[in-house]
């Protein structure tokens, strides 16, 4: 695999977007199987999980919706 994809976070301070996790490729092999090609989301807490934007320092609370990936990476890799 030449790509690698992330989930992503949005700094709700300074917009600046920066790595969650790493999405394996077994993952995204899956997902292109799956006649809708979802991608399944991480697990997050409930409540939200507190992470540290790299950008300013500013540690804010996610939710899981908030979680993207590049859709235009992802488009590439899910086409036949
Ligand atoms: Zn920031």
């Amino acid at each position: 695999m030449a790509f690698m994809l992330s989930w992503m976070l949005k700094c709700p301070k300074c917009s600046r977007n920066f790595t969650h996790t790493k999405i394996e490729p077994s993952i995204i092999e899956e997902a292109r199987r799956d006649p809708f090609g979802i991608l399944p989301k991480p697990t997050f807490a409930l409540d939200g999980e507190n992470y540290t934007c790299p950008g300013c320092k500013t540690e804010s609370v996610f939710q899981r919706q908030q979680l993207f990936y590049h859709d235009d990476i992802y488009d590439v890799a899910l086409r036949p």
